[in-house]
């Protein structure tokens, strides 16, 4: 129910900063609705019981191309969709504000729930403000420890870089980990999660984003599809740590989502294969027939 409810008081927070909205497919909701999503299971204090937040990032990772991997029953989009929800996200801004369909924008209008104006994150070079707060300095200030994991240097060198300070000067309980590869981000993840010492674990994989650059971000280059398949398969590693290892005492959000599309072999623009995203979530959501 509280979920519903800050979905709702989201939507028309985002309706009323851009009111002509005609170009937003209906039952589609700005990817920064994450960044509530996930505040919302830390402080909801009914359940009684330890939360937990595993959030997952395929970047690039075309809308179009989940049926790639909806057909495998033990992935981790299709089961964690199975269990609670498959939202339709988009990226990019509205029309009337638009912003990037970047790497830097998305996880940061994922992690604050703030449009580029807002953070001032503009692109990948753009150093996140500090009035921009993300959900895991929320959570470490709340008590909660956290790990940010990725292979992406423009994280740690640009755009999370006064967060990184931040934390290690006030001992802010944030990790973030900077890895050389998805493999070892897999592995970091997995460690943290079987040692159960970080409450929320955010780990980006760049398969398919590294893939869509190379060789195209489409349903038809095998190279994609099948980094869509690596991308799953890792995530379905860390979704079976959490199912196998978390007592009945813990209350575990799991999300799995994207940062944006992409179109050739790139992104950044409007188009709807850049804009559209989307987010599998553990909790049952019951949007649809509500909003429309
Ligand atoms: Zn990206």
């Amino acid at each position: 129910m509280n979920i519903i409810l800050v979905i709702l008081s989201a939507l028309v927070s985002a309706f009323s900063r851009a009111p002509a909205q005609a170009d937003i497919p209906p039952n589609e909701y700005p990817q920064g609705i994450l960044n509530q999503i996930v505040t919302e299971h830390l402080e909801e204090n009914v359940s009684n019981k330890e939360k937990k937040v595993l959030f997952i990032g395929y970047d690039g990772y075309r809308r179009d191309c989940l049926p790639v991997i909806s057909s495998n029953e033990n992935g981790a989009v299709s089961r964690i969709s199975s269990i609670g929800s498959l939202l339709m996200t988009y990226a990019g801004g509205t029309k009337d504000n638009p912003q990037q369909t970047g790497t830097a924008v998305g996880w940061s209008t994922i992690l604050t729930g703030l449009s580029s104006e807002e953070s001032g994150v503009w692109n990948n070079k753009s150093v996140k403000r500090d009035s921009a707060v993300t959900f895991l300095t929320r959570a470490a200030k709340n008590g909660f420890s956290c790990a940010f994991i990725s292979s992406y240097p423009s994280h740690f060198d640009k755009t999370l870089v006064r967060d990184i300070r931040k934390a290690r000067r006030d001992s802010l309980s944030v990790e973030y980990i900077r890895t050389s590869n998805d493999e070892e981000s897999r592995a970091v993840a997995i460690s943290l999660l079987e040692e159960g010492t970080a409450d929320v674990v955010f780990v980006i994989f760049e398969y398919t984003d590294a893939a869509g650059h190379s060789y195209g971000f489409s349903s038809d280059e095998k190279a994609y599809t099948e980094a869509c398949r690596k991308a799953d398969t890792a995530g379905a590693e860390l979704v079976d740590v959490c199912l196998k290892t978390d007592s009945d005492a813990i209350d575990r959000l799991i999300v799995i989502t994207t940062d944006h599309g992409g179109i050739g072999r790139r992104h950044g623009g409007q188009s709807n294969a850049e804009r559209e995203t989307w987010a599998a979530i553990s909790h049952k959501l019951e949007l649809e027939n509500k909003l429309s």
